[in-house]
């Protein structure tokens, strides 16, 4: 196996996570201000399910800024919410989603990064998202840890798009099998990378079960056997349940 040179990470739930205004409450609340009915907190869970399909609608994976509100509007609907003013309620959230103060980072974020830092390693970012991740990273003080970072927003291409992978191995100068990915995506972070050569841990920080989409993955186990026709993909998906867990398998 190569040595392992770069390390790249997903952001959202992989690094940090939604405060109370993303979730069921918050989303009340948002409606409450767009005067969208009676909205149900407790529907908010199963909004989440049902809408998640919706973010790989697009086919060829181009950023599209439409593509996340009408996801938000799902969850809205599916929670309770009517009325004319529910593509301005899911165009503010998608704004609010932007900005940092609103999330916070998992409690392993640093501790990870500065022991792979530490071991030389180089880190990047690769995310599915319109935040600057310029000014996530000076916002959580990882900017001394992190080398390069790409939003699929600047970019142009969402994840599992090779381009947006491709791109981010091109700015650490690191060939895809010297690199490794860490999300919570399977979908976009694992098979993406998979797919231009890189290596992938799947992070399940709960218990969760797994999706219809991870086929192949072991409940309780911590493999995923090789698909057929990836014959250059390497045959094990190792997935951890904290980021700490990386540090042993790099
Ligand atoms: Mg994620």
């Amino acid at each position: 196996m190569s040595r392992t040179r770069a390390v790249f990470f997903d952001v959202d739930f992989t690094l940090i996570h939604p405060g109370p205004m993303f979730q069921g409450e918050g989303y009340r609340d948002f409606c409450a201000r767009h005067g969208l009915g009676t909205c149900n907190p407790g529907a908010f869970e199963a909004a989440v399910a049902s809408a998640s399909s919706l973010l790989d609608e697009s086919d060829d994976h181009a950023y599209d800024p439409a593509l996340f509100i009408r996801y938000i509007r799902h969850l809205l609907e599916k929670m309770g919410a009517s009325g004319p003013g529910l593509d301005a309620c899911a165009e503010e959230i998608y704004r609010e989603w932007a900005a940092c103060h609103h999330f916070s980072l998992y409690d392993d974020v640093l501790p990870t990064l500065r022991a792979l830092r530490a071991r030389g390693l180089l880190l990047g970012l690769i995310s599915n998202t319109h935040r600057s991740l310029e000014t996530f990273a000076s916002h959580f003080e990882l900017d001394q840890l992190v080398s390069a970072s790409v939003s699929s927003c600047e970019h142009g291409y969402n994840k599992p798009h090779p381009s947006i992978f491709r791109t981010a191995l091109r700015l650490l100068a690191v060939p895809p099998e010297e690199a490794v990915m860490v999300g919570d995506s399977y979908r976009h972070d694992i098979e993406g990378a998979r797919a231009v050569g890189m290596r992938g841990i799947l992070l399940r920080r709960s218990a969760a079960p797994l999706g219809p989409g991870e086929l192949g993955v072991r409940p309780g186990g911590d493999t995923l056997p090789h698909q057929p026709g990836q014959s250059e993909a390497p045959p094990y998906v190792p997935v951890v349940t904290t980021l700490q867990e990386v540090i042993e398998l790099i």
